[in-house]
């Protein structure tokens, strides 16, 4: 079957006063209906450009590659094509809810606005599926708070707005872009876990970027690891957990704080900053970072700096399902033992 969302060879660049940028870098992924896919880096790995490229919002740059939803090509489509595919079929939600409300409307109209534009009821049908949508996104009280406006409500109840203004076309595929990051944990979990009830009740699609592999944990059936604008790993969850074989899946594993020792230092980083995306060579763009290309023989470590690693099976036994996990390095890292997922604090 056609996947719902389907990306080739696509790449992101912007001119910039030292050079072209290139953001994204010849990535490739899908996501199906009833499903997560969680994009997964640092600020700068070119997750978020990624997203606005699959919406056609980026303004100033030059994207090439292929987007296809439902079968259909994206890129190159007018304006106004866009514009309506973004409405109807697509919708996002970011980061900060307050940027995509308006502080002089009311909740309730924002929402009734959506449905207005998407399916041309009346205005009393309108009112009435925006309370009922404030509901379903679990916001008491829904009729008495659809008169309120954006500044009455609290962070997470104003992101739980968000959502419904994006469901309230009823989109198939839908795009998240750290959207609990500026939550607080608790109320972060709780929009979590509401973005995974509506995902699984509507059978949505759901493309969610993220930096932070807790969330992915909680939410992402799969999960695509981009390092310098390019695909570093991509397998289901669990694959990813217990077994990474990038290093820079590991690395970031490895930062996260481990449940199973309240002591151990929450924050451990990996040593480094995030590479330039200026003109850059042939090799491995975690080269400068990658301490398993620090302890390898010298051949091949010019092979890492030599030539750009291509997505490729990790040495795995393929699971049951055949689900594939792919890997874009010269030295995968080898399948790990049991406790694994234990060690890392997930199971
Ligand atoms: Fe490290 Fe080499 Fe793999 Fe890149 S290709 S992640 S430098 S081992
Ligand atoms: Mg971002």
């Amino acid at each position: 079957p056609t996947p719902l969302l389907r990306v080739d060879g696509l790449s992101v660049s912007f001119r910039t006063p030292r050079g072209t940028v290139r953001a994204v870098d010849g990535l490739g992924f899908t996501v199906e209906r009833g499903r997560t896919l969680a994009l997964v880096g640092e600020s700068g790995s070119g997750k978020s450009a990624t997203s606005l490229a699959v919406l056609g919002l980026h303004e100033d740059a030059e994207v090439t590659g292929s987007v296809r939803l439902d079968g259909r090509e994206l890129t190159g489509l007018r304006p106004a094509e866009l514009s309506a595919l973004r409405g109807r079929r697509m919708a996002m939600v970011f980061q900060d809810p307050l940027s995509g409300l308006h502080p002089y409307y009311t909740v309730g109209e924002q929402i009734a606005e959506a449905y207005r534009r998407h399916f041309g009821a009346g205005r009393a049908a309108a009112r009435r599926r925006a309370v009922e949508m404030l509901g379903e996104v679990g916001i008491p009280e829904p009729a008495r708070r659809a008169g309120e406006y954006p500044h009455q409500f609290s962070g997470g109840m104003r992101q739980r707005v968000m959502i419904a203004i994006a469901l309230a076309c009823e989109p198939d595929l839908l795009i998240a872009d750290e959207p609990t990051t500026a939550l607080d944990v608790t109320v972060q979990a709780q929009v979590l876990e509401l973005l995974a009830r509506i995902q699984e009740e509507r059978g949505l699609g759901v493309l969610l970027i993220t930096h932070d592999l807790g969330v992915v944990a909680r939410v992402a059936h799969e999960v695509l690891v981009m390092y310098g604008g390019r695909a570093a790993e991509q397998a289901p969850v669990d694959a990813l957990f217990a077994a990474p074989a990038h290093p820079y899946t590991r690395g970031l594993l490895d930062s996260l704080p481990r449940l199973d020792d309240p002591d151990d230092a929450p924050l451990r980083t990996i040593p480094g900053s995030p590479p330039s995306l200026l003109a850059r060579a042939g090799g491995c763009a975690f080269l400068a970072r990658c301490p398993r290309a620090a302890d390898a023989e010298e051949a091949d470590r010019q092979r890492c700096a030599g030539e750009r690693p291509r997505p490729a099976a990790p040495p795995r036994a393929v699971p049951a399902d055949g689900t594939s996990h792919q890997v874009a390095c010269h030295l995968p890292l080898p399948a790990a033992g049991p406790g694994d997922a234990a060690a890392a604090g997930l199971s």
